[in-house]
């Protein structure tokens, strides 16, 4: 096993893991925090959170990422816990788009968003998730256990305004508890260029207390979503977990990630970074690289390196819920790792 390095250009390599798969794109969550409780998204026991000193700085952030983009890093995307709780996400991500990233992005729940919209595209944010499970008012506030839905369309609204575009919308569609709304959500792209992607419930933390069949699969919303129009796949350009169909004479698109019933670890092409500073290669696997303490403890430029080239390395084939991975501890639950 180990980390090929392809020459791409004269002044980029490219880097490719042990099973040829590029890697282009990290995920980074800044913090473990959040300012909503999603039911399905916290941890079983009352969650420990990381002391702020245990948590990289935007200087340690940037530093990585600078690394990385030297051996191809394209896509970052800044995640959590809820993101923008970190007061100096501006310095973040102005950061990160001064070495050169092409697409930067953010997943939040888009509570705090409104008003920052406008400051994160200026320091050169390029697109935005949100995260956005009912349609309703009420249900909004009990599935997040105290939300309210209007700063979420407060969001949504300022964000296209800014032109963080297009705005992605995602939702986790649960049965018995929002899948009465898949086709409600759906229907959003019909006259805005929305992304609308369903994302299938995975079992972290309290999940395991879902009945099995509370993930709603790929095939059961493609089949309730075609009662709307006929549903056009749409090209897949070989990377990445979703995909995309428009349904027939609609603006936005329609993105499937599903974990569960289509493994997509072939076309994976991304890394994670943790809050507290460890490289992740699989969100669903407990194989970590610490970088955080090296980093402290004064580590050069290139032994930085080697250290990202060993995460490359080890990133295993598929995740735990794929046949040929080993069997390993569910996490506590997706803010402590960064979903
Ligand atoms: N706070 C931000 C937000 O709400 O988007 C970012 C962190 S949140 C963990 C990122 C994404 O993970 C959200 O879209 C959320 O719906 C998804 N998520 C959390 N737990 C999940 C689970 N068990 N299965 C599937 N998706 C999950």
């Amino acid at each position: 096993m180990s980390a090929i390095i392809l020459y791409a250009t004269l002044e980029k390599i490219e880097m490719q893991d042990s099973f040829e798969r590029q890697i282009d794109y990290l995920r980074i969550s800044i913090t473990d925090k959040c300012n909503l409780k999603c039911i399905y998204c916290i941890p079983d026991k009352q969650p420990e959170y990381f002391e702020k000193s245990e948590i990289l700085t935007p200087d340690e952030i940037i530093r990585f990422v600078h690394m990385a983009h030297k051996h191809g890093l394209m896509k970052v995307r800044i995640t959590g816990g809820e993101p923008l709780m970190r007061k100096d996400i501006i310095s973040i991500i102005s950061g990160i788009k001064k070495i050169g990233i092409q697409d930067l992005s953010i997943t939040t729940n888009g509570i705090m968003l409104a008003d920052m919209a406008g400051a994160l595209k200026k320091a050169g944010l390029d697109r935005i998730n949100i995260s956005l499970d009912t349609l309703d008012a009420r249900r909004y506030s009990n599935m997040t256990q105290g939300g309210n839905i209007q700063h979420v369309w407060e969001a949504v609204n300022e964000a296209e305004r800014v032109g963080l575009d297009p705005v992605k919308i995602n939702i986790v569609p649960i049965r018995g508890v929002n899948d009465d709304e898949i086709l409600k959500f759906a229907s959003l792209a019909f006259d805005k260029n929305y992304h609308i992607r369903f994302i299938e419930l995975m079992p972290v933390g309290r999940n395991r207390r879902f009945k099995p069949d509370a993930c709603v699969k790929k095939s059961e919303l493609i089949e309730k979503i075609s009662s709307l129009g006929e549903l056009v796949l749409l090209e897949f350009k070989g990377k990445g977990p979703s995909r995309n169909y428009r349904i027939k004479g609609a603006k936005g698109i329609i993105g499937f990630i599903s974990p569960i019933s289509d493994c997509f670890c072939d076309y994976c092409n991304r890394l994670r970074l943790t809050a507290h500073g460890r490289i992740r290669p699989c969100l669903f696997s407990d194989i970590e690289v610490d970088i955080r303490t090296p980093m402290r403890n004064g580590i050069s430029d290139e032994e930085l390196e080697a250290l990202f080239f060993r995460a490359v390395t080890v990133k295993p084939s598929g995740h735990y819920f794929s046949k040929d991975s080993r069997p390993f501890s569910a996490p506590a639950s997706m803010s402590k790792i960064g979903g």
